[in-house]
């Protein structure tokens, strides 16, 4: 509850998210090191060098991103599951990429365990998307990446968006991307923050 506060706080106003975030038990999705920090807005180590995502920056995309019951939604970075549980809360049927085997395995687990079944976990490379199951409603890619994946924008729906951190190793500005009838696309540009980089499947 008080991470709920303080995201509202913060400037989180999407009740869905917040209800969710209220909801969803983050320490099962961590460490067992920083138990007692899981309800701290903050990022935390998890397995293979990556983070699981402060409760703001997954609050922000998610409020950016304004899943409904029944939208097919892709993400690409599974990482610890939590963001994409947050978006099944919606009711959208999640379909989320995670390129380091060991954490898409080990996140598996968790989601079954915690009864996320609806979920669907794939193993591979994110700029690649997931051909078979496209067109998405929406796409939601949490890690930063260098530019605009052309593939993944083939795969989203005309009418659809695509939120998605663009920019450096450093820093990535937030990014809406609206694809519109006849292909053209409307960019807009939100606050700056600081992602794991999107790698390709040639990156170790
Ligand atoms: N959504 C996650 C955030 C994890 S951090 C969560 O809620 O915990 C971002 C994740 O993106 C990392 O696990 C990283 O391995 C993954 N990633 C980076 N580049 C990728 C790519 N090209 N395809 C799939 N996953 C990728």
């Amino acid at each position: 509850r008080q991470l709920v506060a303080q995201l509202r706080e913060k400037g989180i106003q999407n009740e869905m998210v917040l209800e969710a975030i209220g909801k969803i038990p983050r320490h099962l999705f961590m460490d067992n090191a920083f138990l007692e920090f899981a309800y701290q807005d903050k990022a935390f180590p998890i397995a293979c060098g990556q983070t699981i995502s402060q409760p703001f920056t997954v609050a922000y995309q998610t409020q950016l991103l304004d899943p409904a019951k029944g939208e097919k939604v892709l993400e690409i970075g599974t990482g610890s599951g939590y963001q994409s549980a947050v978006l099944a809360e919606s009711g959208a049927k999640v379909f989320s990429i995670e390129r380091h085997k060991p954490l898409h395995e080990e996140t598996r687990k968790r989601l079954d365990l915690l009864n996320y079944f609806s979920i669907k976990t794939h193993y591979g490379d994110g700029f690649k998307g997931l051909p078979a199951f496209a067109p998405f409603d929406k796409i939601l890619v949490t890690c930063g990446a260098p530019e605009i994946p052309q593939l993944l924008l083939g795969q989203l729906k005309v009418g659809g968006i695509m939120v998605i951190p663009v920019g450096s190793l450093t820093e990535q500005v937030m990014t809406t991307v609206i694809k519109k009838p006849g292909g053209e696309t409307e960019v807009i540009h939100f606050d700056t923050f600081r992602f794991v980089p999107m790698l390709g499947d040639k990156v170790r």
